[in-house]
């Protein structure tokens, strides 16, 4: 599988683009965002990530902690 490093992916929560990951040299190594689970499934943007999927993830791993115990 080779990587496409130059097409721009939508994030599917905003629909905004996702920003490409590069290096400190500044050439790309990463342009498939993150992965937006457990909120949708598909590929999320840096913002989305942070401010959306993680809180989620977070709030679900305290609800299964709290179902088991
Ligand atoms: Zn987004």
């Amino acid at each position: 599988m080779t990587l496409d490093l130059t097409t721009v992916h939508k994030c599917c929560i905003c629909d905004g683009d996702i920003e490409h990951h590069k290096t400190q040299e500044g050439e790309t190594y990463w342009t498939q965002g993150h992965n937006a689970q457990p909120i949708k499934e598909g590929q999320c943007c840096d913002s989305c990530n942070n401010m959306i999927v993680l809180p989620q993830r977070f709030k679900n791993i305290l609800a299964l902690s709290k179902a088991n115990g």
